[in-house]
Formats: C-alpha cells, structure tokens, sequence
C-alpha cells in the first residue's frame, strides 16, 4: 500500500495543478545528507521539561537554526522552560500564520531502547521491528531513501516536524506567500505555565490569522493529515476499602469483603456489557453531528481491519460505530487497577486510575461530578483522603475519589468552512489532489491550543507530519525519513499557498 501511495504523490508533484512543488522535491532530494546531519544534532540533545539546562541548549540550537533562515529569532525567557519565536514577514501580505511546535520530549527509560541511548540518534535503513541495520555512513552520505528512519527520543514527537519548519522555508528560498511566525514551546508534554507566560507578555507578536499546530502522527492510512480539534481530558483516581490491612484469606475467606473483587463490581457497573459507558448523563452534552461532520468521517480511510489485525485485536467496543465517531464523544478508561499484597491476605483497598477523554462541550468538572454521583449511587460513602479505622467502621462501602491535578486540559473544534482555514485544505487539495489527504474533526488527545484560543480567539489547526508508527512517547521512537521529505514538501506548498 505504501509503495502504491509514493507513485501516487510522485506523479502528482509533477502535475501543473500545484504550485511549482517539482523545485521543492528537488531541493529536498539534493539536500537529504545536510537536512538529516541538522536533524540529528537536533534530537541529540535530551530534552525532558524538567531538565531546565538541557531544554536551555535546545532553546540555543533551535535559535540558531532560526537564525541560519534570517527568521529573527528570539529566546522569551519564562519562570519555567523559554520558547523560541521567529518570523519571516512578507511586503503585502494578506494573511499571517503562526506555527505551533513543541520541542520537549517524554521522560525515556534508556533500557529499553535498542540503541545506547535515546539522545544517540541511530539511523537504520529501514524499521527495527523489520530488523533494520544500522546506517553506518551517516556522516558522509547524500542520499537517505524514504524507508530509512532516524531513532531518538522526539524524532517524531515533536522535532520532526521543526527540522520539516524549517527545511520547508530553505526549499522556498525563505520566500513564503504569506506572514510566517513560529513559536517552539518547551514544556508541552505535562504542561506548565511558560505558555501563558509568553502569550501575556508577547501578544503582540504572537498574533495571527490562523494558528497552524504541527503535532501528532499522521493517520494510518499514510496520507497527509489535517485536525480540525482534539479532545481535552480530566483524571480521577477511585480507591474501595473494605478494611483497615488485608487479612488472611484462610481465616477471613467468606467474611472479609475483598476490596479488588468491589472495585472491580464498581467499574462494571459503570458499562454496559457491549463498553458504552452507563454513568447517567456521560454522553448528554454531545450535540448531534452535523451532515458535514458526518461526511468528514465517510471520507477518512477506512483502515479498522488493518488496525485490528496490526494490533491483535480481536474484538472493539464502545458507544460509537466508527473510530472516527468515538473520538468525537467522550471516553472513559481505567489506566490501571492495583490492589492487594504478597502474604496470603484479602485486599483491603484497590484503587483505579481514571482518564476521561472530553469533547468541545463537556465540562471537565461536570463529568467528574456525574462519576462521583454514580459511585454513590452505588451505595458508596465518598470521601476525600485516607479514611480513619472509625470512619470505615462507619460506613459498608467506602470510596476515596480524589482528581489528578495536571490531568485536565480542554478540548477544541475549529469549524473546517470557516474562511481563515480553508486555504489549508485547498492547498492540500492542490497538491494531492482530492481523496489523497486525511481531514480528522476530532484527534483523540489532547493539544494545547486553548491559552491561543482564550487569549486571540485565533482559529486553529492541526497538521500531522510523522509516521503513525513512529512510537512517540514510547522507547525506539522514530521519524521515517519519507514523511520528513514529504513534510517539507507540504509545508512549502502551504508557506507559498496564496
Ligand atoms: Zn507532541
């Protein structure tokens, strides 16, 4: 399928209908050894949020990269972690777009990678999971063939994308169409206040027609993919006791209440047995789809069969009839369950974490309250911290419900008709031609856009560059080369879009 999808996109590169894409692809196929040796000094340097010096080194290379496309860049030191903004300003032009990039990673456990470690970047020609040997002339090659793939931690999530930025402005000779800024955030993942802190004191720069998000991996159907929104979310964490220690289950089999056999009557109680979520009211706020929402979703590849059988799954479940319109109601997961003890006893508490998925219309704390109103319903006393021996003496079902701080995030919808967005689509449109790019209303997680939105009112998309099997967040993450070239290549088309 891949290889019949690169003849498709080759072919429609050199159509007339674009707009002189043929000189991008060239510049790209000429500049593949310099494009990957940046990229690679770039995911050499770890960048986890809460080590300040190293997202510092960053915030430094990332300024001289913006510096080297004459982009004016500028470091906004913040309380937490500084961002990095640049510009490229057009005489006469219509239309301004602000790019969103992230260049934090997750925290990675150098164990389990396959490679020394994740700040090492490992080039291999191919998958590690096809079995890929290293590429060993990295240094000196020009040219690095669209299966080759870069590991390192935030090759795909988000650094990817920053080396397709601004190799993009390189192939268009820094000649955008249009107002090009960039601002590269270094505290997404987990969140933090530096973005609030730059929206407040740089408004004036941060300003713009349209806010363009690069994040995310593109839709497994490998096509070039456009996010009208992303879901928000909310965290809880339910604990069940039946007694103040476990108690050995000879002694007390039959009379103590086993606390992960109640958590687990607890949970179920929240689903029906086909995994729509049965707490009163979860799914009420959801307003009914719109045609056009509806014939977004028809239009995205149907890849179920291939998911499921990638994945070894066997069976799907939930509220919704497609995977598309799951991700635009709400969800509910238990992320994990733990409970009980080594040394033959019966649990005394269990605990579950929770993660709900919010749509644009939820209120985080109104769908919290409608758990905890369920969890009582069930004959459960609640309480808010670690219940005293007389307290659970007190009461026959006990639950501690207490909420994630950092877990709540708002979710988002931009209207895909609305005039300051569709030039995106039409660009696509002109460069891939209808049915040859994804448009997603809903991303399943979450995307900071709403300080932009609350502080700009600024309609926002989203783009995703990366492979869908790039393992972001995860150990062995990567970025294939072929959606690195192919990103620079969107990204040009959009930047000279007029
Ligand atoms: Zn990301």
């Amino acid at each position: 399928m891949k290889r019949i999808l690169c003849a498709v996109v080759f072919s429609l590169a050199a159509s007339p209908a674009s707009a002189q894409p043929a000189d991008v692809g060239d510049f790209v196929r000429r500049h593949q050894g310099e494009i990957v040796r940046e990229f690679l000094e770039l995911v050499a340097i770890p960048n986890h949020r809460a080590d300040l010096p190293s997202i510092k080194r960053n915030a430094e290379l990332l300024r001289q990269m913006l510096e080297r496309r004459g982009m004016k860049p500028e470091v906004w030191e913040t309380p937490t972690a500084p961002l990095v903004y640049g510009e490229r300003l057009v005489p006469g032009a219509t239309r301004t777009i602000l790019f969103y990039i992230h260049f934090d990673g997750q925290p990675v456990d150098k164990a389990n990678w396959k490679q020394d470690d994740p700040f090492k970047p490992v080039v291999r020609a191919g998958s590690l999971e096809e079995g890929a040997p290293i590429v060993t002339d990295v240094a000196t090659r020009e040219s690095f063939p669209d299966h080759f793939r870069v590991y390192a931690r935030s090759a795909g999530d988000d650094k990817g994308p920053i080396q397709a930025f601004v190799s993009a402005m390189d192939a268009i000779g820094g000649k955008p169409a249009q107002n090009i800024k960039v601002i590269l955030h270094g505290e997404e993942e987990g969140g933090g206040p530096s973005l609030d802190h730059v929206i407040k004191n740089h408004a004036d720069k941060l300003r713009s027609d349209v806010l363009i998000i690069l994040d995310g991996p593109q839709h497994p159907s490998d096509k070039p993919t456009i996010y009208y929104g992303a879901r928000g979310g909310a965290g809880l964490e339910v604990t069940v006791y039946t007694a103040k220690t476990g108690m050995h289950s000879g002694n007390y089999g039959n009379w103590l209440p086993d606390a992960n056999v109640r958590l687990s009557q607890l949970i179920s109680s929240m689903f029906t047995p086909t995994g729509t979520v049965a707490i009163d009211g979860f799914y009420d706020d959801v307003l009914p789809l719109p045609t056009a929402a509806l014939q977004m979703f028809k239009e995205v590849p149907d890849v179920n069969d291939a998911m499921q059988k990638l994945y070894g799954v066997g069976s799907i479940d939930g509220a919704a009839s497609s995977l598309q319109e799951g991700l635009n109601l709400p969800a509910f997961s238990v992320h994990m369950m733990k409970g009980g003890e080594v040394g033959g006893v019966i649990a005394a508490s269990s605990t579950a974490e929770i993660a709900l998925r919010l749509v644009k219309e939820n209120s985080p704390r109104v769908m919290v309250d409608r758990i905890i109103a369920h969890i009582r319903k069930q004959g459960y006393f609640i309480v808010d911290k670690d219940p005293d021996t007389a307290t659970l003496a007190a009461h026959p079902r006990i639950a501690k419900v207490t909420t994630r701080a950092g877990a709540v995030s708002g979710a988002w919808r931009t209207d895909p008709d609305l005039p300051a967005v569709t030039f995106i689509a039409d660009a696509f449109r002109a460069k891939y031609g209808r049915g040859n790019f994804v448009r997603i209303r809903t991303l399943g997680g979450g995307i900071p856009a709403g300080p932009f939105i609350n502080a700009f009112q600024v309609p926002v998309v989203g783009i995703s560059l990366a492979n869908y099997d790039d393992n972001q967040h995860t150990d062995n993450e990567n970025l294939r080369l072929g959606h690195l070239w192919k990103g620079i290549d969107a990204l040009a088309a959009l930047m000279r879009y007029r």
